[in-house]
């Protein structure tokens, strides 16, 4: 069977990840969480200097930017992969609040976008790949063959994201999620470059009140029908 190129996007916090890994794999894709690439630019500024205060220098960071370098690796122990900034596991250190609250206006520099579509075009060349992300349907696979838009009330998204980061022994707090998840959609929304929205031929998923087996169905039926439509 060919393989095709499958494009999840959505807002935050809407489980896109989750649903995106285990979609491929079930189906024996390449999966690339492209949030996490952002992600680990944000924390690379933070680290070298290039936020402070809440500000991003933008000269700086464009000096910079070739010298960011991410990657993905399987943790052979849990089956999942990991995100590394520079040679360096960063997985668990770009999922904390502090990152979250400036990763968005981060990722609305247009730099950075264009250095981070660059590189996710490449990861997808040989095709065979689930990415999740905001921009993937509309600018970095327009012709993927499979597009979904996944969505989810903020207030769902937030619980989640409240138990997930508590899970974790992290102790954040359900009021504090729920602004950011807002913030997030709002800044995602109305960027200049390539901001969120559902690309024409998405297929839309509001999973607010899907189980997870009933989203797995879904999903894998998706997939078959866009094989079918490719063949
Ligand atoms: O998916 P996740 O919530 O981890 O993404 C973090 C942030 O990165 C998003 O809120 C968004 O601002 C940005 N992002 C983006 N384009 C993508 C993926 C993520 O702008 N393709």
């Amino acid at each position: 069977m060919k393989k095709i190129t499958i494009a999840i996007d959505g807002f935050s916090s809407c489980g896109k990840s989750t649903m995106a890994k285990e979609l491929a794999h079930q189906i024996g894709y390449i999966y690339i969480d492209s949030g996490a690439m952002y992600r680990a630019v944000t924390l690379y500024c933070i680290e070298n200097n290039i936020i402070h205060d809440g500000k991003i220098d933008t000269d700086k960071l464009k000096e910079h930017i070739n010298d960011i370098h991410i990657s993905f690796k399987l943790n052979e122990q849990t089956g999942k992969p990991e995100t590394y900034l520079n040679g360096k596991n960063v997985e668990d250190r770009i999922r904390t609040m502090e990152i979250s609250s400036m990763v968005s206006p981060v990722s609305a520099i247009d730099f950075v976008r264009t250095a981070l579509v660059a590189q996710q075009q490449e990861m997808g060349k040989a095709k065979g790949i689930v990415m999740d992300g905001r921009d993937i349907g509309t600018t970095v696979f327009p012709d993927a063959e499979l597009k979904i838009f996944v969505t989810a009330t903020p207030e769902i998204r937030a619980q989640r994201r409240y138990n997930e980061l508590h899970e974790k022994g992290e102790n954040a707090d359900y009021e504090d999620i729920l602004s950011n998840v807002i913030e997030r959609d709002y800044i995602d929304q109305n960027r200049k470059v390539s901001p969120l929205k559902k690309a024409d031929d998405a297929l839309l998923l509001d999973n607010s009140n899907l189980t997870h087996e009933q989203q797995n169905k879904w999903l894998l039926e998706q997939f078959h029908r866009a094989c079918e439509t490719k063949e």
